[in-house]
């Protein structure tokens, strides 16, 4: 079914709402995590104190924290480099390359990712292909680059007709 591959595991308004504690006791070890309108407003280069207390709170709990983006490597550095967490950038998703890329780098489980990010045919629909666990995340603004308009409008009409859940 196509509408299973929109569909993620679970939908959030902020990442804020997940309690990443049992998700921890459910066997996550590793989150996978998109930056743009996710982790900081798409207008923002770099961690805001907000993103770096919530990334360590997750470091603490134990978690593997990969970033990233289907942005420019430029734009993507200056994030990580506030950060330093490992970062993936122009990652083309949702095509399989970067996850595997991903898997095979950090030598890592399948069954023990998390992935999250703010966009259906991008973060949900990659991780989907990839058989891999995903969380959809409300955009952090409401406002998004041009790039990402046209992804807005072909994913509301995903919600309207495949999902029936209102953005
Ligand atoms: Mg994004």
């Amino acid at each position: 079914m196509i509408s299973s591959l929109f569909k993620a595991d679970a939908f959030y308004d902020s990442l804020n709402d997940i309690d990443f504690e049992k998700l921890y006791h459910s066997g996550i070890r590793t989150l996978i995590i998109d930056i743009d309108n996710t982790l900081i407003p798409y207008y923002q280069n770099v961690a805001n104190e907000e993103t770096k207390e919530k990334t360590a709170y997750l470091k603490k709990l134990g978690f593997n924290i990969i970033i990233y983006s289907n942005n420019w490597p430029w734009r993507v550095k200056k994030f990580a480099d506030s950060i330093s967490l490992p970062t993936y950038s122009f990652a083309l998703k949702p095509l399989k390359m970067v996850y595997k890329r991903i898997i095979r780098e950090n030598k890592l489980k399948k069954d023990e990712i998390l992935c999250l990010g703010d966009q259906l045919i991008t973060d949900v629909l990659g991780a989907r292909r990839m058989g891999l666990k995903v969380f959809y995340i409300k955009p952090l603004v409401e406002k998004d680059s041009y790039k990402t308009i046209i992804n807005r409008k072909i994913e509301r009409y995903i919600f309207k007709k495949i999902i029936n859940e209102k953005m």
